[in-house]
């Protein structure tokens, strides 16, 4: 690297300023250029006497009866703001100061000094600022007062700018680094599987079509529907689960994983279902459902711990204001092993609590949400995995068990949530996995290629999905799905 060159986050600058700065750009524009320093780095690192530039936006101004104003400065890169001191000797502080208002962009350049308060260890004191963008204060919608997640999910273009939006988004990127780390180091391979799909990982329902059928002019001619005529010659709709590819490269280039949307049009109102959200697959050949289980586990604990580690602030923030036990529960679970029971034994102590429920339960039937945060919550107070599902209610590709009535499945169940993780060990054996799939309604010719797996070297193999979004609710507290995706999809709403 050349003496004197230096790289930031906008590009190559000389240490005195912007490469391309010339002399024919006004002071204020070349203020606007100078070296961007963000505000996390500015809290961690800057001394007293630098001077420095920070852009952002406004969240609250103050002025003093003596002369200068405070501005709280938040540029999205922590939760925390950093004060600014613009004194009314900073040029156009009289024209301009009135432009500083919640939610205008701006550019400062100044001077770090110690701060006097208790709450920040330095502060910025103005010498010259700009305003990129004023925020009109009488229709900017975010103003200090708090503001319901309802509210805010109406305004899911300005939520990132609050702190709790804020600090989602970042533990929503620590927790997506943190996934491709603990694959990525143990060797497991990246695979993108297609959105598009003309197969039905789960049997029929709960899809979006694809087409471009003309929809107006069939409803109008009222005739059967030619799927040969549409785009890819049949049915065809959005993924549900890109399982079936994954396996297909479990069992070439082995251990390897999927993390990319998913899409159900279940018609659920629930605050744990999105009808587009994000799933984390992997698939292990060899592997059995001890070592699928084993597996998730080491998963959900590693990914936990990362957060809390790289994310303190934000993760303090949740523990405050969203749900005081965030920060204990997430500990119980990156430092004691989860409860491992079978289906059986839970639908026991689901029976034996004496608790009423929604939804009563036998045997055979699956657990309703209510049951499952009954025994991870309030029975054992720890995340578990239930194993040995009966057959009967779970899918084809579940690997049967010898007593003929169970299945080689497992759910992940946590606190704040129920169910995070849905795996299995799958069907390797060809003759079982097609009398599965005529039993499920399924025609095994539409899966040639699936169970051509298990005609050619075929081996055992597990995997399980993870809910990326559930995983933030139970990281975060947040208790509605739709506060932890950017934007969400459901019935009846895909704004943004
Ligand atoms: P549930 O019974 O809670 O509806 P499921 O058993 O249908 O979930 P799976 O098919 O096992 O879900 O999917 C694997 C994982 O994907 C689930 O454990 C869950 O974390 C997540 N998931 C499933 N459906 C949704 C959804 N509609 N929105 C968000 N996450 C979902
Ligand atoms: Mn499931």
């Amino acid at each position: 690297m050349s003496a004197g060159l230096q790289f930031t986050d906008s590009g190559w600058h000389t240490k005195k300023g912007n490469l391309y700065e010339t002399n024919s750009i006004s002071k204020q524009e070349s203020s606007a250029r100078m070296i961007r320093t963000k505000i996390k780095s500015a809290l961690s690192a800057s001394q007293s006497g630098e001077t420095i530039k920070v852009c952002g936006w406004v969240r609250t101004r103050r002025d003093s009866k003596s002369g200068f104003s405070f501005v709280e400065l938040n540029d999205g890169s922590c939760m925390a703001n950093l004060q600014v001191v613009i004194d009314q000797s900073v040029p156009d502080y009289e024209a301009m100061i009135k432009d500083v208002t919640t939610g205008a962009s701006v550019a400062i350049n100044g001077k770090v000094h110690e701060s006097p308060g208790k709450n920040q260890r330095i502060e910025l004191h103005a010498e010259s600022f700009h305003v990129y963008g004023t925020a009109d204060p009488e229709t900017y919608p975010l103003q200090k007062k708090r503001h319901s997640f309802e509210f805010l999910r109406e305004i899911a273009h300005l939520r990132p700018r609050t702190n709790t939006f804020g600090a989602i988004t970042r533990v929503r990127n620590e927790a997506a680094t943190s996934i491709h780390r603990f694959f990525q180091s143990r060797g497991f391979v990246y695979i993108q599987t297609p959105i598009i799909t003309t197969s039905d990982c789960e049997g029929a329902g709960e899809m979006f079509q694809v087409t471009t059928l003309d929809l107006k002019r069939l409803a109008q001619v009222q005739t059967e529907i030619d799927f040969s005529q549409d785009f890819f010659g049949k049915p065809a709709s959005l993924t549900v689960s890109g399982q079936l590819e994954a396996e297909i490269f479990a069992t070439s280039i082995g251990e390897c994983y999927t993390f990319g949307p998913t899409f159900r049009a279940e018609n659920s109102n629930t605050s744990r279902h999105l009808a587009e959200f994000w799933m984390v697959e992997p698939e292990m050949p060899f592997y059995d459902l001890e070592d699928n289980m084993a597996l998730a586990e080491s998963f959900v604990r590693t990914v936990v711990g990362d957060v809390l580690e790289n994310c303190s602030e934000d993760m303090e923030f949740f523990n405050k204001r969203i749900d005081k036990t965030t920060l204990e529960t997430l500990r119980n679970i990156t430092d004691n092993e989860f409860i491992r029971i079978s289906y059986t034994e839970a639908i026991k102590i689901i029976k034996a609590s004496g608790k009423k429920f929604d939804f009563p339960i036998e045997w055979g039937s699956d657990m309703q949400s209510e049951h499952e945060r009954f025994l991870t919550e309030e029975h054992f107070k720890q995340p578990v995995i239930v194993y040995g599902y009966p057959r009967t209610i779970k899918p084809f590709y579940m690997r049967c068990n010898d007593d003929g009535k169970t299945v080689c499945a497992m759910d992940v169940l946590v606190p704040g949530v129920g169910e995070i993780i849905g795996g299995s060990q799958r069907e390797e054996r060809y003759d079982v996995l097609v009398d599965r799939m005529k039993e499920g309604g399924l025609n095994p010719d539409e899966y040639w290629w699936y169970t051509d797996l298990r005609k050619y070297g075929t081996v055992p193999h597990s995997g399980f999905g993870l809910g990326f979004e559930r995983l933030i609710q139970l990281i975060t507290s947040m208790t509605n799905i739709r506060d932890c995706i950017p934007f969400p999809r459901t019935p009846k709403n895909a704004e943004f």
